[in-house]
């Protein structure tokens, strides 16, 4: 056995995804010694397995897509995808699974790094191998998560694919079967469909994409299978097989499907089942819970940051996290109380509870910030929805011929402000920051008259939402 090795900083931070790094970035910037432990590459999932790799499948997809509608340009893009220059420019965007950038820049900003599984031996005190890390002031689990799996007997055998394979893939299966009705699912789909495969989408529920408005489903449903996969909604998986290298998947109503490869995308679980929680009085395995400056229940001294605290599972929800847990440790480890020390409240990660932006990156986008209308009633407020179909705007028709599209703003009625919008259709993930904007800011709809859209762009569909909710 090597003899123990203890190093003191002022804060640890387990994991080095975007979150962690975020993290550390922050405590550095405020002058505080920080070590970054990492178990695989430094970047986390969304580098190498999530956010990167998929968006760089699905660029060209979206590109050809919108070309196609545009007479003039359409002829010219009608043959494939070259899917083997796809999958290269995927490969390069994740530094072809390798981090050395990123611990370049962990070493920038002089942070440590250590490499290993670290787990919690006590308060304030990780293990990483041999090592014992203490921290002065913080302990940050940014640990994320992982994709789960549903408890179908025999599946390890079948060697099923996850978000991991799904995004990493050297080559298009043949047929695809893709589990799930999320973002993950819809988007991977999308995808894998116009690479090359077959995609059969097997959804449990009535439609795709139930956290946003009915319709964002709807549209994205219907333009997959136009786009030729079989979109099949209220289905579960019975059971599932793999003999001779096909997959037999059999649905709850006993129709049999083969396919090459089955993806399941159904759901994450925290990583937090190996990180000697239960040395601090807490669950292994448990998401952790969290006051507004990102420190666990209970504690003065833990945080949970990122996916890893079911907040809002996006990296860019993660890393406005990591801004505010990193200068609440620095605020705090300088004994100012976290009111003076920011009277913009830097310290409260308020955006994760009502105002929350996504963009999907299916053909059509959807994108949506804040409540939907079943949210919003549910959380109590008095409002009123008002819809717009965004082939009536001038910019959207220029974007596209047959533009197919629609908004919808959730308008509060005691407040006149927004409490959510939501657009759905071609180009429209640009669109969303201009509604976070309204939203967060809680801008009174009087005042949104005189925010201007630039004629003519897709931006006008606020003044045809501003007209609905006027004459509604
Ligand atoms: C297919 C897919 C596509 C996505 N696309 C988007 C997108 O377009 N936009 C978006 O905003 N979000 C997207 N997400 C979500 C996004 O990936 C996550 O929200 C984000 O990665 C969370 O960051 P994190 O740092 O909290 O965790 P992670 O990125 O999961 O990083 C956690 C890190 O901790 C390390 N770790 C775990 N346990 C330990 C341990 N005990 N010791 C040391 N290290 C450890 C892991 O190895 C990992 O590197 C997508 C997710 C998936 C699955």
């Amino acid at each position: 056995m090597t003899e123990t090795e203890t190093n003191l900083y002022d804060v640890v931070v387990l994991g080095a995804g975007p979150v962690g790094e975020n993290v550390a970035d922050r405590t550095r910037a405020a002058g505080l010694t920080t070590a970054v432990v990492e178990s695989e590459l430094v970047g986390g999932e969304c580098s190498y397995w999530a956010c990167m790799p998929s968006k760089a499948l699905l660029r060209p997809v979206i590109a050809r897509a919108d070309a196609r509608r545009l007479p003039g340009l359409r002829q010219a893009v009608q043959g494939p995808l070259d899917t083997a220059a796809v999958l290269a420019r995927r490969n390069w965007y994740t530094g072809d699974w390798t981090d050395d950038g990123q611990v370049d820049w962990l070493k920038s900003i002089g942070a440590d790094l250590y490499r290993g599984q670290g787990r919690l031996t006590g308060p304030r005190t990780v293990s990483v191998g041999d090592r014992v890390l203490t921290a002065r002031h913080a302990v940050v689990v940014a640990t994320g998560t992982r994709a789960a799996l549903p408890a179908l007997p025999g599946l390890a055998e079948v060697r099923p694919w996850t978000s991991r394979e799904a995004t990493s893939a050297q080559s298009a299966p043949g047929r695809l079967v893709v589990v799930g009705g999320g973002v993950v699912a819809t988007e991977m789909a999308t995808a894998w469909q116009a690479l090359g495969s077959q995609v059969t989408l097997l959804v449990r529920g009535k439609g795709l994409l139930d956290r946003m408005e009915p319709f964002a489903g709807e549209l994205v449903a219907e333009a997959l299978t136009e786009a030729g996969a079989d979109v099949r909604t209220g289905t579960s998986v019975a059971s599932v097989t793999r003999t001779d290298g096909v997959v037999v998947v059999v649905t709850d109503s006993g129709e049999r499907i083969e396919a090459d490869e089955i993806l399941f995308a159904v759901g994450r679980a925290p990583r937090t089942d190996d990180i000697g929680l239960e040395t601090v009085g807490l669950e292994p395995g448990s998401w952790l819970a969290v006051d507004d400056s990102l420190r666990v229940d209970g504690t003065d001294w833990l945080y949970a940051v990122g996916d890893v605290n079911h907040r809002a599972l996006l990296t860019h929800q993660g890393k406005y996290q990591a801004r505010i847990a990193g200068a609440a440790i620095a605020a705090r480890a300088a004994g100012t109380s976290l009111a003076q020390a920011d009277p913009w409240s830097a310290h409260a990660a308020t955006a994760d509870h009502e105002s929350v932006p996504q963009v999907v990156f299916t053909d059509p986008e959807a994108a949506s910030v804040g409540l939907s209308l079943a949210e919003a009633e549910a959380a109590g407020h008095r409002v009123r929805a008002v819809d717009v179909d965004m082939s009536s705007v001038a910019g959207a028709g220029l974007y596209a011929e047959g533009y197919k599209g629609r908004a919808r703003m959730v308008v509060d009625l005691e407040r006149e402000i927004l409490r959510g919008v939501t657009f759905v259709g071609p180009g429209v993930g640009e669109l969303v920051h201009s509604a976070t904007v309204a939203v967060v800011g809680q801008v009174p709809i009087a005042r949104l008259w005189h925010a201007v859209p630039s004629y003519p762009t897709i931006s006008e569909v606020w003044l045809r939402l501003l007209e609905a909710f006027r004459d509604s």
